[in-house]
């Protein structure tokens, strides 16, 4: 009778898988999240398991920032089963989301609100918030812990067949970024300095949750570049505090971190914003690079 029930129940799927079809042609069956940048993507696929079909809307070794749509894009997000998205940092994901998704939709704003870190929304510009508040909210593993299970209940609800799976992948998930949190916490809790250099705005979550205090070269989006008269502020700054080390990114250009760095004779480190991998062959993930981030600051802050 229960072998009945369930042979009945997937010849009753079997039409809807058929006409979900088109782009995505993976022969898998389970739900297909998209997900519109590299953190949220990772977080989808450890919540998904073998269960669903992750699709990330930025490419590795791009910039997700003022990200642009291809039209297949569009169309994937038309068909996803859940979108994952940050409303107000990649317009035209918003505006693809408020047109044409189908299925289901996970602000991550609507889980953990966005907030005025005080990173500058334009270089050399504190205190003036950005209009809908700082992005960056995956740079606070707590934060990022949240979202996780907002994830895990909305793929329960698409495919509440593999809930369970969902739920337990989530929990283990969670338990790994409160224990890189719990790291965070100690290994910087004694240290030299708390000040540091970043190349754009995108650790104010960060600093804020671990007491540190970010100088940023450019303001919340890496494109927003400062004046040479915020160049020279910044390289006062660095001298007065004794900064030993200038941050730049992997996926915007070092130049500026490059040019303080030169200018003030300080050496210059990776910090990264985790807004993508590099390339698609890359072996990091979320929690390697956030380890990583945590050997950069300690080293260059000089933490006991
Ligand atoms: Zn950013």
């Amino acid at each position: 009778m229960r072998l009945f029930k369930m042979v009945m129940a997937m010849v009753a799927m079997a039409p809807a898988v058929a006409a979900c079809g088109g782009s995505s042609a993976d022969a898998s069956s389970g739900p297909n999240v998209v997900a519109s940048f590299y953190p949220y993507a990772f977080v989808a696929e450890q919540v998904a398991g073998d269960h669903a079909t992750v699709t990330n809307l930025t490419a590795p070794g791009l910039e997700p920032h003022d990200l642009e749509l291809t039209p297949q894009q569009v169309a994937d997000i038309q068909d996803a089963t859940v979108v994952v998205y940050e409303k107000g940092f990649q317009p035209a994901v918003d505006e693809a989301v408020d047109q044409s998704a189908r299925g289901l939709t996970l602000d991550t704003t609507t889980v953990v609100p966005l907030e005025d870190t005080g990173a500058p929304a334009e270089p050399g510009d504190p205190g003036e918030p950005a209009l809908s508040g700082d992005p960056h909210v995956w740079l606070d593993p707590n934060r990022l812990a949240r979202i996780t299970e907002a994830v895990a209940a909305e793929l329960s609800r698409a495919d509440a067949g593999h809930a369970a799976a969902y739920r337990a992948n989530a929990i283990r998930l969670v338990a790994r970024l409160h224990a890189l949190d719990r790291d965070y916490r100690e290994g910087l809790a004694d240290c030299e300095r708390t000040q540091f250099v970043t190349s754009h705005a995108a650790f104010g979550y960060l600093a804020q949750r671990y007491g540190l205090q970010m100088i940023a070269i450019s303001g919340l989006s890496p494109d927003a570049e400062p004046s040479p008269q915020r160049l020279s502020e910044l390289a006062a700054l660095v001298r007065q505090d004794a900064i030993t080390t200038i941050f730049s990114e992997v996926l915007a250009s070092p130049a500026l971190a490059d040019t303080l760095a030169r200018e003030v004779g300080v050496s210059t480190a990776v910090l990264d914003p985790i807004e993508g991998l590099p390339d698609a062959d890359s072996q990091q993930n979320y929690l390697t690079i956030m380890r990583a981030n945590l050997a950069a600051l300690r080293q260059a802050n000089g933490c006991r």
